[in-house]
């Protein structure tokens, strides 16, 4: 898309498809190509030079950058209406690389209850191995947010929609607390991907993904993305930040990264100067290929989720077999209201079932396997946001690295069974979903 001051900016599907591409002048790929290189041709040492002393932009070496990674960044970018982003070799990198570059040493975070198992396992056993300490709140509860923060409090995180539950965070509370506090609040918008919420709208400073799930949405590839939307000032407070506000030594100027990249994202340039160079966690060019795909069809595809989900919950509502429906479509649900203000175009097609529950663990988990062992349509994978619908047990699977404790906190038991509906007709997902209940 040619970049012109007279053009209006482009709409959400005009961005998904053309942001960040502009055919060369030849040869004339009208696709985006797949830059499979891991280094790039440098015209002179002087601009080897100017590249390494950040003077000039510039892709040198594939572990901080390659072509096709910089489209899908500058697509997301778009997308999120943000001012930059880095693209990450998971979802679980880009949290991780977010909170390291925030916290720097011995920051504390305060985080949401309901998180996807991966990052608390990332905040309860591996960020502490660095002197990284959390504290987890129940995401509902704003003087929950107020009452945790500390001196050393470098950021809030939450998830827009978290899973298995879907509880629908009420993001300008939270912005609006985390603000008050003097630190940025970092979201994890995977599942309602930037199609059915932008954050920034809604006060959010940094938004990563797991570009696993929707984004790519072919259950094809492993990627992640950090979008930061441009709209924390990290200079109120300079002694909060020493990565970002004292002088880098990355840069031989002298100057600080705050300065340096005042123009574009000082938190980006960190992210990709530091953490993605030092530590390695690249987007390949391929993975940026296939996640670039994935995203010229999100409008259509969210379109088709949220529809087909919408109906199934409807209808495991009345199903007598179901216990209760955790979908904040449904009146009823304690996130519809939320939902109506924060997914005005629809609500993810990840939510939850309870199947009845005998009130013993080992019971319900038979339950679950026999309703499981019944699905023909529906498949059993660890996974959300693929073109397949997936069924997944989160209790003995996705969270099963959770105390009880951790487990009842997010809402989740032995009877509950988590749902991804996928592109499939909807028709036939009932069907399927019914022959298994069934069995019950
Ligand atoms: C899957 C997921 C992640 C982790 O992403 P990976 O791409 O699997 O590393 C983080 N957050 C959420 C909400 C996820 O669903």
């Amino acid at each position: 898309m040619s970049e012109n001051a007279d053009c209006p900016p482009p709409s959400f599907a005009t961005a998904q498809v053309q942001a960040g591409y502009a055919a060369p002048a030849a040869p004339t790929s009208a696709v985006p190509p797949i830059y499979q290189s891991n280094a790039f041709a440098l015209k002179s040492l002087t601009h080897a030079r100017d590249l390494f002393a950040h003077r000039a932009d510039g892709d040198v070496y594939a572990r901080t950058g390659n072509p096709t990674a910089t489209i899908f960044e500058q697509r997301i970018t778009a997308l999120e209406d943000g001012v930059a982003a880095a693209g990450i070799a998971s979802g679980q990198a880009a949290v991780a690389l977010t909170i390291l570059a925030l916290t720097g040493r011995g920051g504390h975070v305060v985080a949401a209850n309901q998180l996807y198992g991966g990052t608390v396992d990332l905040l309860v056993e591996t960020l502490p191995d660095w002197g990284i300490e959390t504290t987890f709140v129940d995401q509902d509860d704003i003087d929950a947010w107020h009452a945790a923060v500390r001196p050393s409090t470098r950021l809030f995180f939450a998830e827009t929609v978290a899973n298995p539950i879907a509880q629908v965070l009420d993001v300008r509370a939270v912005a609006d607390a985390a603000h008050a506090a003097g630190v940025p609040l970092v979201v994890d918008n995977t599942v309602a991907t930037p199609y059915l919420q932008r954050p920034k709208r809604f006060g959010a400073d940094i938004s990563v993904h797991s570009a696993t799930k929707f984004i790519g949405g072919h259950g094809t590839v492993i990627g992640g993305a950090i979008v930061d939307l441009g709209t924390f000032d990290f200079s109120a407070e300079p002694e909060k930040w020493p990565a970002l506000t004292e002088p880098s030594r990355r840069i031989p100027s002298g100057e600080s990264l705050l300065e340096h990249y005042r123009d574009t994202s000082p938190f980006i340039a960190l992210i990709k100067a530091k953490h993605m160079h030092d530590l390695g966690p690249t987007l390949s060019a391929t993975t940026a290929f296939a996640l670039l795909q994935g995203l010229e069809t999100l409008d259509i595809r969210m379109q088709r989720h949220a529809a087909s989900a919408q109906r199934i919950a409807e209808h495991l509502a009345t199903h007598p077999a179901v216990a209760r429906v955790h979908h904040p479509g449904l009146a009823g649900n304690p996130w519809h209201d939320a939902a109506q203000t924060y997914l005005e175009r629809g609500v993810p097609s990840v939510f939850s079932i309870d199947l009845h529950s005998t009130g013993d663990d080992e019971a319900d988990f038979v339950r679950a396997e026999t309703f499981i062992a019944g699905l023909k349509v529906l498949h059993l994978l660890a996974n959300i946001g693929d073109a397949r619908s997936i069924v997944t047990h989160p209790a003995s699977m996705t969270h099963s690295h959770l105390s009880p404790q951790q487990l009842a906190d997010g809402g989740i038991s032995w009877a509950t069974v988590r749902l991804s509906i996928g592109l499939e007709d909807a028709d036939d997902l009932i069907a399927d979903l019914d022959r298994a209940l069934a069995l019950l």
